[in-house]
């Protein structure tokens, strides 16, 4: 059966699912018995006879109908989902059912503090894994009441969010960095408009967190920032800081510590040794086995489970994260980025996110994707793309000029001259994907006149036109 309606609805527009559903289940071999339609209104909602049903009608008429528990084993599937489509093709994630009952619920005691009869706001999409855990199951199983918000956090304006944490007292909220970067575009005065007397915290996770965008929005909340570091293939986080467990404090730009399940090691990418000393870059991998929770394997592949996570670091069976990390003295993990996203500068291995975290120091810098490019003198040279919190002086030539002069200015104190991007170009909006990740490939595969390859997961084709255009226009 297939659960859908006949549109969403995003910015103020209705997107018609309906034509497109049809259309998927035209293309399908194993084609549903059943269709169950939600009509929201929002668009016009064509029924297939003897296969499409209503759920009003059937609601009405099965409103006090008792259905009895089935009862499977805790290893039973209980969903799959794919992965955001970040780095390639989507991964297909399968779940089993108790270990993740059971992961969710201690998660929400030691690591996001909700409580029985509190509510819980994550403003994920239930499309992705941070929907699946900590809209529906996770809050659900704690005994909280949950909030699914569909629309852009800036629709009526940038306050609307915290309109809802005032008025269903939420007391625990969960968000991407990527929507933080969005309200930095907005006054910082709606940031204070509502009482936020019932949040603890605001966690983050999806992506880096950089310094100046936690600082930006700590400030403006008077909030602890919490961030956190998982995949979907984990259903729930693998760094954070643990309430009762190790009560170790926040760092700015660190999710924190291994958490209790996970045997986190760092390891040399070439040799697989493991890296036990302080501040050595590592590939972040986990020994097996993986705690509850964690994926069972990927939907109908055995073999790209094993052979994807499991064989990627040089004579040892551990599961690969792909992302690159380092520990300080104290224990704390950083994510530097994804193993694909090292680059290299005549001779110097640079890591993008590095790069990025000191342009978006610049106080008129929203949001910024570095990615490296094919030089024939360098090897590689670092690109990148800024999207300006004021963009007036978007269109003169010689202000752009300017404010690339003092980005690359920042980027050589911060990280020396051979980090410096050969240029830096101002866009309105950077590519990303449909769950907020830069794709990064992507702009590196037109910065390099390459086929950009899969972009199914792309949510807005206009934003890499843009960097298409700009490439086009610097190579004429
Ligand atoms: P794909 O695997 O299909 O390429 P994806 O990796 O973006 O897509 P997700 O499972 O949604 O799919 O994202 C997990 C990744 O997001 C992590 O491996 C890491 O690169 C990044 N990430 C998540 N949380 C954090 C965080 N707190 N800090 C830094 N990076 C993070
Ligand atoms: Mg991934």
């Amino acid at each position: 059966m297939v659960v859908s309606a006949d549109a969403g609805s995003r910015g103020g527009k209705a997107v018609p699912y309906k034509a497109l559903l049809d259309e998927a289940i035209a293309q399908s071999t194993h084609k549903p018995e059943s269709v169950l339609l939600v009509d929201r209104g929002l668009a016009p909602l064509p029924l297939v006879e003897g296969r499409d049903r209503l759920w009003a009608p059937l609601r009405e008429q099965h409103l006090h109908a008792q259905v009895p528990c089935v009862w499977v084993d805790a290893t039973h599937p209980s969903y799959t989902l794919y992965t955001s489509g970040t780095t390639g093709k989507p991964k297909g994630v399968q779940r089993d059912t108790g270990g993740y009952a059971v992961a969710l619920a201690a998660s929400m005691e030691y690591i996001y503090c909700g409580k029985p009869g509190e509510t819980y706001f994550s403003t994920s999409d239930i499309g992705w894994v941070v929907g699946h855990s900590y809209i529906i199951y996770g809050p659900l199983i704690a005994g909280m009441a949950t909030i699914m918000y569909e629309g852009l956090p800036i629709r009526p304006d940038g306050g609307i969010w915290w309109s809802l944490v005032e008025k269903y007292k939420v007391t625990v909220m969960f968000s991407a960095p990527t929507a933080i970067r969005v309200l930095k575009k907005q006054d910082p005065a709606l940031l204070k408009k509502y009482d936020l007397s019932s949040l603890r915290a605001l966690f983050l996770a999806g992506e880096p967190l950089d310094e100046p965008t936690a600082q930006w929005i700590s400030e403006g909340l008077g909030k602890p920032i919490i961030d956190n570091y998982w995949q979907t293939e984990t259903g729930w986080p693998i760094l954070a800081i643990c309430k009762g467990v190790d009560d170790a404090p926040p760092k700015f730009g660190s999710p924190g510590k291994p958490v209790y399940g996970y045997n986190v090691k760092l390891l040399d990418d070439q040799t697989g040794a493991e890296l036990t000393g302080a501040n050595q870059k590592g590939v972040v991998a986990i020994e097996g086995p993986l705690p509850p929770g964690c994926m069972q394997t990927v939907w109908r592949d055995d073999a790209r489970f094993v052979n994807t996570y499991w064989k990627s670091v040089p004579g040892r069976m551990v599961y690969s994260t792909f992302d690159w990390g380092i520990r300080d003295e104290d224990g704390y993990y950083f994510i530097l980025g994804r193993t694909d996203d090292v680059i290299n500068v005549a001779g110097h291995r640079l890591g993008t996110r590095e790069i990025e975290e000191s342009i978006a120091g610049h106080p008129n810098v929203a949001e910024v994707a570095v990615v490296g490019v094919a030089d024939a003198l360098k090897g590689q040279v670092a690109m990148a793309f800024a999207v300006l919190k004021d963009a007036s002086c978007l269109g003169d030539t010689q202000a752009e000029l300017r404010l690339e002069g003092e980005i690359m200015k920042l980027v050589d104190r911060d990280l020396g001259a051979v980090a410096r991007p050969a240029r830096v170009r101002f866009v309105t909006v950077l590519p990303k994907t449909r769950s907020g990740k830069v794709l990064r490939r992507a702009i590196q595969a037109v910065c390099e006149s390459r086929d950009t390859g899969d972009l199914t997961t792309m949510d807005d084709p206009a934003a890499l036109q843009q960097i298409r255009d700009l490439v086009q226009t610097k190579n004429s």
